[in-house]
Parts: C-alpha cells; structure tokens; sequence
C-alpha cells in the first residue's frame, strides 16, 4: 500500500494506537507515549521465561519481549479486543529475541496456542495466531495451524489459578497430524504460569516435534522472582 492510499485508508478508518486506544499517526503502530512506555518494559526475558516459569520445563527455548504491566498489558488487552497494532508491534521484537536466543537451532515453522473454534468465531480471530503470523512473517517462517485445538469448556483461564489453571491447559489436544522431527516456535500473548504453553509444548513433542522453542510476547512476573530478570537491555 503507497503513503498516499494509506493516508486516504487513515481518513475513514482512523488509525488506532495499538495500546491506549488514542488516534495516532497513520504510519505508527503505538502513539509516541505508549511507544516509550513499552520500550521501558522491555527486557530480555527470553532466559527467565527458560528457567524460572515453572517446574519441569519442557520447552527446549525461550524467547519473550515485554513485562505483562503498563503500556504492555494494555496492549495485550487491546489486542485481545481485535486491535492489531500491538501484535505487529510486539512481533519485531519478539522475532528479534527468537533469533538471539535460538543461535543456530532456529525453528521451521510457527504455531500458536489455539482457541476454541465457537471462541475464534465470536471474536473473529485468535489474538495468538495473529501474533504467531505476524512472528513469521518478520523470521519469514512457514506457520502451521493445524496441529493444536482447545476443547471447548466452561472455565475460562482468568477465573481460575494454581492447580485449577494447570488443570484447564489439559482442555488442549494435537489434531494427530504428524510433525517430522521440526524444531516448532510455539507463540502466545501472555506466559503466566505456563500451564498451557506446557501443555501445548508437550503435546508438539508427542506430534514428532524434535524441539520447541516458545516465544511470549509478555511475561507476568510472579512477586517471588520478580528480581529474577534483568532490569533492561
Ligand atoms: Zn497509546
């Protein structure tokens, strides 16, 4: 698309800043506030995410871009609600922590944490596999979005925590296509306790997956290992 058609596009569908919600240039992704708040939550939390998430860790990597608060968690949010500003946003840098954590063993294709198909139909789209294309396209990766689903259920995962949430991450399964020994990027909005990316690595790895790299656009810090990670970078 040229400036100018954009320009015109700007004119009747105003664009969005994808955090706060405000108008914003036609050209920008975050308004300039949103933008700096975001970058000040930005840390390298590719190796917390592969070694203070949780026991028994299945994934193989780790990559993640921004503290879950603020401008991020608005952004999150924001995207949930169908803006895709923050997803394209939040995937440049995203791929950028892919490819420094990943060093040689980058992965062959992408997919995402599935939603229930009645979920994808209310909301019109699934918020992670906008997030897991939009990682693709910058790594210029092929992704696959037939390999997962979500079972449909009663609970969803904000009403619930600790066991019950791990318990919840048992709703997803492998459709039964088979994997050949790939090494999978595995994308979500959000790494909390990482019930559901531990299912949904597991069940990656029963499909032939050889490896399985995560990539979380935000992490939540737990109070107890909020001073794991580092301050920037
Ligand atoms: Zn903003």
């Amino acid at each position: 698309m040229t400036r100018f058609s954009m320009r015109l596009l700007d004119l009747f569908y105003p664009n969005r800043c994808g955090c706060c919600g405000q108008r914003t240039a036609f050209d920008r992704l975050l308004c300039p506030g949103c933008q700096a708040a975001l970058e000040a939550l930005s840390a390298d939390y590719s190796a917390w995410a592969l070694q203070n998430a949780g026991e028994g860790i299945p994934w193989d990597g780790a990559a993640a871009a921004y503290r879950y608060e603020g401008a991020a968690k608005a952004g999150v949010l924001a995207m949930k609600q169908g803006s895709r500003n923050f997803a394209y946003y939040a995937a440049k840098r995203l791929a950028e922590r892919v490819r420094a954590a990943a060093g040689p063993g980058m992965p062959e294709l992408v997919t995402w944490v599935p939603v229930t198909k009645s979920r994808r139909r209310r909301q019109g789209y699934s918020h992670a596999e906008l997030l897991g294309k939009a990682v693709a396209a910058k790594l210029g990766l092929p992704v696959r979005g037939d390999l997962l689903t979500e079972r449909a259920g009663q609970v969803r995962q904000h009403q619930v925590g600790g066991a019950e949430r791990a318990e919840y991450a048992k709703r997803f399964h492998s459709t039964g296509k088979r994997l050949s020994g790939q090494t999978v990027l595995l994308c979500d909005d959000v790494l909390t306790t990482g019930s559901t990316l531990r299912q949904c690595t597991e069940l990656l790895k029963e499909s032939g997956a050889a490896r399985v790299m995560i990539a979380a656009a935000t992490v939540r810090l737990r109070t107890e290992n909020a001073e794991s990670p580092p301050a920037s970078g």
